[in-house]
């Protein structure tokens, strides 16, 4: 199954490597360096078969070769995933996190490693002791620190835009956004938005972390009427179950793979539901990492890239109202034209 998917992948590089003290697999799956360097999150977890493991390292570094293109960041897309027999803590864990390191470094730069599924910037910090290539450290140690807040920042953008193109101003005075999951991204997100004036409704399936909010349970989130729907927690959420029950105008948040299959975009556009791609509205936390860990920019700079979002966002919705097409096919046509 392993020589089947590498044989059948589009991407530039597959590296896999056993790692014998822990019974890890390791894959780094390198899809495109057409724009710069490979970025993109190491992924910890249990996998029935390897095989799996390295499906979604190839799904996932496609999936970065678009977000890095449609914001225009002078990197390609890559992702690691690190199939462990359990999550490992303590010695186990800083070995194979050092081992990891050791197999990124051999690439001399053409993948950078930040954080995901199950990792974080200590586990970043600790890569980082072994090799340079890598972003999203904890700010003590010289790095960013997390993501969260700067995504938020993106999809506050981003949803502005999708507003003005819904109404014909970007105001979001009175406006309703459901913001489901107040994690990393939800909880600042939230806060930014309530500023702005903005009626916050919020879900999250730990009740504590939307207190003092406009709660929504977790099993009504669909079917809540409210202006914009702001996914922050799990993907899938829209499929062909959830979207005839939508009674939303906008989907725009931060969570990857909204989208259960491709043909839920056209769901979306025939409900005329405006549809924030994710990997576009979602990037505000790779600008800032790479941004400022890799390519030395400002705060003021970074701050202009994650505004620029909102103008992206802009442009894909004229792109696709102009050829009749979904907002996530005019979002990979972006892309991929800046691929070329
Ligand atoms: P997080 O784990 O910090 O927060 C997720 C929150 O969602 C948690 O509070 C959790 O309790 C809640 N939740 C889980 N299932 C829920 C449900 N069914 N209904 C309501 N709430 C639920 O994660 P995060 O870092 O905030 O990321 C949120 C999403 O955005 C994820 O899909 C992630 O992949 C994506 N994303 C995050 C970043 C980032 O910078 N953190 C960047 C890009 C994309």
């Amino acid at each position: 199954m392993l020589e089947e998917l590498i044989r059948s992948w589009d991407g530039e590089e597959v590296v896999v490597r056993f790692d014998e003290p822990t019974g890890t697999w390791m894959f780094v799956c390198i899809h495109s360096t057409a724009r710069g360097p490979a970025g993109g999150g190491m992924r910890m977890k249990v996998y029935a078969e390897p095989g799996e493991a390295l499906g979604d390292a190839m799904r996932l570094a496609s999936a970065m070769t678009l977000k890095m293109a449609a914001v225009d960041m002078p990197f390609g897309g890559g992702k690691a995933v690190l199939a462990v027999p359990e999550l490992f803590d303590g010695e186990a864990r800083r070995g194979l996190l050092l081992r990891y390191a050791d197999l990124v470094a051999s690439l001399r730069g053409t993948f950078n490693t930040g954080p995901d599924v199950n990792t974080s910037a200590a586990d970043m910090d600790v890569i980082g002791e072994r090799c340079g290539y890598v972003f999203c450290r904890s700010e003590e140690n010289g790095g960013s620190g997390n993501p969260g807040p700067h995504t938020a920042r993106g999809v506050f953008h981003g949803i502005r835009a999708s507003v003005r193109h819904v109404f014909g101003t970007d105001s979001l005075e009175g406006r309703s956004v459901l913001v489901q999951g107040l994690g990393n991204v939800g909880a600042p997100l939230a806060a930014e938005l309530a500023a702005a004036g903005a009626r916050v409704l919020a879900s999250d399936v730990v009740p504590d972390r939307a207190a003092g909010t406009d709660f929504v349970p977790a099993e009504e989130v669909i079917g809540t009427e409210c202006e914009v729907y702001a996914p922050c927690a799990l993907g899938g959420t829209l499929n062909a179950e959830t979207i005839p029950r939508l009674r939303c105008r906008i989907v725009a948040g931060s969570a990857n793979n909204q989208l259960a299959e491709p043909e839920d975009a056209e769901r979306l556009r025939a409900a005329g539901i405006l549809y924030a791609p994710d990997f576009v509205i979602n990037a505000g936390g790779v600008l800032n990492s790479l941004g400022a860990e890799h390519l030395g920019w400002t705060r003021e700079q970074i701050e202009e890239r994650l505004a620029a979002i909102g103008d992206t966002l802009a442009e894909i919705y004229a792109r696709a109202d102009a050829a009749d097409m979904t907002t996530e096919a005019a979002a990979e046509q972006l892309a991929v034209a800046r691929l070329a």
